[in-house]
C-alpha cells in the first residue's frame, strides 16, 4: 500500500484512540502524530518509502540486514517495540495508538500481492485471499475512505449538533407550512 494509505490508516486509529481515551487537546494532537509516524514506521526497510527517505542511513542498513518486508512487518518487530515502550513507561494511551499504528500498517501490506513477513525468522508470507495492488484503484480508493472516516469520528460531535440543528429546523419548517 502507498504511503498515503497508511498514513490515513494511522488517522482513523489515532482519530479511534482520541474518541476512546476522551483526551485534551495537547494529548491529542501528540496521538495523531504518533498514529501517524507508527502507520508509516514499518517502511523504514525501503529506502524510499515516506519514512525511509527522511532516515535513508538507518533505512538502508535495515534493507541491508533484513530486507523489504520482513523483520520490520512482523509480529516479533511489533512484540519488540511494545516490550520497549513499556519499559521505558510510555503512557498507556500513547502505547496503544502506536501498536495499533503499526499492526495497522501490517494488516494493510497483507492485502498486497507480495504480502509479509509476518511470523519472522520463518520465511513465510503472509496475504489475505484478496488482494489489491499497490497504487491501484482500490488502494487509492481505501485512502479516501480511511481519511473521510478519521474525520467523521473527529468532528463527530459537530456533525451530530450539526445534523440536530438542521433536523430541527426541518421540523419547524414544515410545522409553519402545515
Ligand atoms: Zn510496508
Amino acid at each position: 500500500m502507498t504511503g498515503k494509505t497508511h498514513s490515513s490508516c494511522g488517522l482513523l486509529v489515532g482519530s479511534l484512540t482520541i474518541e476512546y481515551f476522551n483526551t485534551d487537546l495537547f494529548t491529542s494532537v501528540t496521538i495523531i502524530t504518533l498514529a501517524v509516524i507508527s502507520s508509516l514506521f514499518p517502511d523504514i526497510c525501503h529506502t524510499h518509502s515516506k519514512i525511509g527517505r527522511r532516515f535513508k542511513l538507518i533505512s538502508f542498513f535495515i534493507r541491508l540486514l533484513f530486507g523489504h518486508r520482513t523483520f520490520t512487518h512482523s509480529l516479533l518487530f511489533i512484540c519488540i517495540i511494545t516490550c520497549l515502550l513499556y519499559i521505558i513507561q510510555t503512557p498507556y494511551h500513547y502505547l496503544i495508538t502506536m501498536i495499533l499504528g503499526l499492526l495497522s500498517h501490517v494488516i494493510l501490506d497483507m492485502l498486497t500481492p507480495k504480502g509479509v513477513k509476518l511470523f519472522y525468522p520463518i520465511p513465510i508470507s503472509v496475504r489475505f485471499p484478496m488482494t489489491f495492488k499497490t497504487g491501484g484503484l482500490v488502494d487509492i480508493s481505501l485512502a479516501s475512505a480511511l481519511s473521510i472516516g478519521a474525520i467523521y469520528v473527529l468532528f463527530q460531535p459537530y456533525f451530530n449538533q450539526l445534523f440536530t440543528h438542521w433536523l430541527s429546523f426541518m421540523v419547524v419548517q414544515s410545522s409553519i407550512i402545515i
